[in-house]
């Protein structure tokens, strides 16, 4: 089956003696046995819920993975796979990442005994000059929150590959219809579910899926002993989102490359930073491993006056956190996603007071850039 079709019907839901069409809120947590050692295949919902189940089934077969396990939020999934690596272990990151990822790696795992090296993975030389001989994992988004650096996954794989090191790809930004990181020889794919996956800015959510039985049962393990499960009604939500996800893509792509070219002409629009324009770092490796562009688009704006202006103007886009629904959405990175990355830090990799990102959505083009035209110059 194609990618649109197996949206709605990778794992058709043939079970029930209703015959239901859309899969049912199982809203139980505990299961009625059928007798002594008679094997069930659902005891207690923390290990398994078949509203969960049916969702994770569409997500590994949307990413090509062996097995998939759906969490509260994105920051879950990436906790529980974290859970792999311990005292000892040297995990190289990308340094510009999802602030909570990084949260996470600095102030968590850290001090739990993972030691981490940040590096540019778009930069190869830089990611094998990184490499010790107790590296276990390489750990990347790309493009990457919120510079869009891009990172070759196959080139990683290599690297990681050679010295018997894990690649798990952050795929929140173009989702298995854009990029699918398992093709190109990675170990695990992360999502944040909340973002486009539902796609409609009212669900937390969160994936991990693993390339191979062995990785998924590690994962299951860590995921059943820590807790942590999307939950029944959360599940159902996120599978109807998932029903339109190609829809929602190619409109969401569409409008973003328009977007991009309207900003790129805009005067008081510094840099764009839209990994769809052509003369844009890291454009033919996007072209090689990915299917489209995604939605998300930062700029630098002339001043920080500018940049308050643009989020006090806008009246389509709203300004708020998070990404990837339907709604187009503003975020202030410096104050919001990012503002637990150190202010010399920040600045030095460029997320500063200027800095804005862009979450396009699926209104009328015409009428997004309309509100950012009137936001910018009004
Ligand atoms: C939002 C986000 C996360 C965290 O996901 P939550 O669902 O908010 O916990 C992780 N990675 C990326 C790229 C994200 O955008």
């Amino acid at each position: 089956m194609e990618f649109e079709t197996l949206c709605l019907h990778a794992d058709n839901n043939e079970s029930d003696e209703w015959g239901t069409l859309t899969v049912p809120i199982c809203q139980s947590a505990t299961f009625v046995h059928k007798g002594v050692n008679v094997p069930s295949e659902y005891s207690y919902s923390r290990l398994s819920n078949p509203t969960r189940r049916h969702l994770e089934r569409t997500v590994a077969a949307l990413e090509g993975g062996a097995d998939a396990y759906a969490f509260s939020s994105g920051m879950t999934a990436i906790t529980v796979s974290m859970m792999l690596f311990g005292p000892g272990d040297h995990v190289i990151a990308s340094d510009d990442l999802y602030g909570g990822a990084l949260r996470l790696f600095r102030q968590v795992c850290a001090c739990n005994g993972i030691d981490f090296d940040f590096v540019d993975t778009s930069d190869l030389e830089a990611v094998k000059k990184a490499v010790r001989p107790n590296t276990k994992l390489i750990y990347l988004e790309t493009p990457s929150n919120p510079l869009m650096h891009v990172t070759d996954i196959g080139e990683i794989v290599k690297i990681a590959h050679g010295i018997g090191a894990l690649v798990y790809v952050d795929n929140t930004f173009l989702t298995p219809y854009f990029q699918r990181p398992l093709e190109l020889g990675a170990d695990v794919v992360l999502h944040s579910g909340t973002k486009y996956l539902g796609g409609h800015n009212d669900t937390l959510a969160g994936f991990a899926v693993a390339s191979t039985k062995e990785l998924a049962e590690k994962i299951l393990f860590y995921s059943k002993t820590i807790g942590g499960q999307l939950a029944p009604f959360d599940a159902f939500l996120i599978e109807r989102g998932i029903k339109t996800l190609p829809l929602r893509m190619d409109r969401i792509n569409e409008n973003a490359g328009s977007i991009a070219e309207f900003l790129r002409n805009e005067k008081k629009i510094g840099k764009v930073y839209y990994v769809g324009l052509e003369d844009f770092k890291g454009y033919d490796i996007m072209k090689k491993q990915a299917r489209g562009f995604g939605g998300m688009i930062s700029v630098e704006v002339e001043s920080k006056e500018l940049a308050e202006k643009i989020l006090a103007g806008v009246k389509v886009f709203r300004f708020a956190e998070s990404l990837g629904g339907v709604d187009s959405l503003i975020t202030y990175p410096m104050l919001q996603t990012h503002a637990d990355v150190p202010e010399e830090e920040r600045n030095r990799r460029g997320i500063n007071d200027r800095f804005l990102r862009i979450s396009v959505g699926i209104e009328n083009v015409n009428d997004l850039i309309e509100d950012l035209r009137q936001a910018i110059n009004g």
